[in-house]
C-alpha cells in the first residue's frame, strides 16, 4: 500500500474547521474560490492509490459532490488536497454540475478530476433497457452535463445503476460510450452499481469496455465478502474501483438519534486496498475535516470495531436496505422495493429530499402502495417493509418544485 499519512497537527493548525465561521475563515474561503490557494495541508501525508490501469493517482478520500450546495466547500476540498469530484447528471436538477463547473473554471485543468453520470430509462422491474433504443439519449445528457461544467472532457464517464447483466453488454450504451472516448470528451468510462454489486464487477470484467466501477461497498451489506473478492478479480484485470455509500445510510435510526460513525465507516472500507478511492458526501467543513483525518491511520480502534457493531453482523436494519430484492418477490404488484427503499434512505439518512423524490419519480407516474389496503411483505433483514413503504411513499405526491 502507498501509505502517505496525513499530518494531524499540522492539518488542524491551519485545517478546515479552525478557519471556518471565523475572520481567518472567510480569507480562506475567498483564497479557495478566487483561485490563489493557501497550502492548507501537507498534500504529501494523504495515502494515494491508483484507479487501475487508468493510471490516475488519487487520495484514497475524493469527494461525492451530490448532496453539496455550497461552492466554498467544494473548493476547499480541492484545495485541501482531493482531486476527485463526482457529481451527476441528475444531482439537484443540474444545479451540482453546474456549481462545480463554477468552482472549476479558472483552475487548472491538470489540478482535478471530474466524474459525472449519465442515466437511461431502464425498466424498472427487470432493470433492462428497452430494446428499440439508441445511443441518442445518452449523448443528450451527456453534452448537457458537459455544457454546464463549463469543460469539452470529463475524467470518468459512469453510466448510472446497473444491476443485471445484460446491461453491461447492452449495445448502443456500449457504443456511446466507444464514441465519447473516441471524441475525447471521456477520458475513460465506467458504471455505477449499487445492488448486485460482485455481479456487476465480474460482467464488467468479462466485457472488457469498462476501465471503472463506482460501486455500493461497506460495512453493512450482507455480500460484502462477494463483493470483496469480485473487487479483487476486478483489480487483477486493471479496473479502478471506486467505493460509495461507504457510510451506510449515516444514521442507525430513522429518528437520526443514533449516527453511525463515520470515521470508522469509511475506514472500514478503505482498508480494502483494492478500493482506490471513495467519494464520502459532505456538505459542511467539520465533515469534510472528519472524512480527510480517516487517511492518519486505516486501523480501526477497539471502539471503533464496537461502534460498527461488526459483531451483530447485519442484524440491525437500520437505514441501509441491502438491496437483496426479497421483498419485491414477496409483493402482488412487484413494486421495486429497493428502490423505494433507497429513496428512504435519502430521505431520512441524507436528509436530500430533492434526490428522494427524483429516485421516486423513476418507478414511474403510478405506484400502487398509496392504495394497497395490506402489505404483509417480510424483509429477512429487519426492515419494517410496510411501514417504511407508506412513510415514503407520501414523498411522491410532492411537487419536485418544493423540494428545492
Ligand atoms: S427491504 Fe429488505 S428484502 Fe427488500 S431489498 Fe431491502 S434488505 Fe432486501
Ligand atoms: S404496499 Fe402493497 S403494493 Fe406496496 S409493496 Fe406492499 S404489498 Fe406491494
Amino acid at each position: 500500500m502507498e501509505n502517505k499519512r496525513l499530518d494531524r497537527r499540522r492539518f488542524l493548525k491551519t485545517g478546515i474547521l479552525g478557519l471556518a465561521g471565523t475572520a481567518a475563515g472567510s480569507a480562506f474561503l475567498n483564497a479557495g474560490s478566487a483561485g490563489s490557494r493557501l497550502p492548507l495541508v501537507e498534500k504529501e501525508k494523504f495515502i494515494y492509490r491508483t484507479l487501475g490501469k487508468t493510471g490516475i493517482k488519487l487520495p484514497i478520500v475524493s469527494m461525492g459532490v451530490m448532496n453539496a450546495e455550497n461552492p466554498n466547500l467544494v473548493a476547499a476540498a480541492l484545495d485541501s488536497g482531493i482531486i476527485l469530484l463526482d457529481t451527476a447528471h441528475g444531482y439537484q436538477k443540474g444545479k451540482n454540475e453546474e456549481m462545480i463547473g463554477g468552482v472549476i473554471k479558472d483552475r487548472n485543468r491538470d489540478s482535478f478530476v471530474l466524474a459525472t453520470k449519465v442515466a437511461y430509462q431502464k425498466d424498472r422491474k427487470t432493470g433492462l433497457y428497452p430494446t428499440d433504443k439508441n445511443v441518442q439519449s445518452f449523448e443528450d445528457e451527456f453534452n448537457i452535463s458537459l455544457k454546464r461544467l463549463g469543460m469539452d472532457y470529463v475524467d470518468i464517464l459512469y453510466i448510472h445503476s446497473f444491476w443485471v447483466r445484460e446491461t453491461v453488454t447492452f449495445e448502443p450504451a456500449l457504443k456511446f460510450l466507444d464514441k465519447v472516448k473516441k471524441e475525447g470528451k471521456a477520458r475513460f468510462v465506467g458504471f455505477t452499481t449499487h445492488r448486485n454489486e460482485h455481479e456487476m464487477l465480474d460482467a464488467a470484467v468479462e466485457c472488457g469496455i469498462y476501465d471503472v466501477v463506482l460501486t455500493a461497498y461497506n460495512f453493512r451489506q450482507k455480500n460484502k465478502g462477494e463483493i470483496g473478492q469480485a473487487m479483487s478479480r476486478a483489480t487483477k484485470a486493471g479496473m479502478g474501483i471506486v467505493a460509495m455509500k461507504t457510510q451506510a445510510g449515516v444514521y442507525w435510526d430513522k429518528e437520526r438519534q443514533e449516527p453511525i460513525n463515520m470515521k470508522a465507516a469509511l475506514k472500514w472500507a478503505l482498508q480494502n486496498e483494492n478500493v482506490h478511492t471513495s467519494i464520502p458526501g459532505y456538505t459542511a467543513f467539520d465533515q469534510m475535516e472528519l472524512d480527510l483525518s480517516v487517511m492518519e491511520d486505516l486501523t480501526l480502534t477497539p471502539k471503533e470495531r464496537a461502534d460498527l457493531k461488526l459483531d451483530e453482523g447485519t442484524a440491525l436494519a437500520g437505514l441501509y436496505c441491502q438491496q437483496c430484492g426479497t421483498c419485491e418477490r414477496q409483493c402482488p404488484s412487484k413494486v421495486d422495493i429497493p428502490t423505494l427503499m433507497r429513496s428512504y434512505m435519502y430521505a431520512y439518512g441524507y436528509k436530500n429530499l430533492s434526490l428522494a423524490h427524483s429516485t421516486i419519480q423513476d418507478l414511474g407516474a403510478r405506484i400502487p402502495c398509496s392504495d394497497c389496503s395490506s402489505c404483509h411483505v417480510l424483509c429477512p433483514n429487519g426492515f419494517d417493509v410496510p411501514k417504511k413503504v407508506q412513510d415514503i411513499i407520501r414523498l411522491k405526491a410532492i411537487p419536485q418544485e418544493f423540494l428545492g
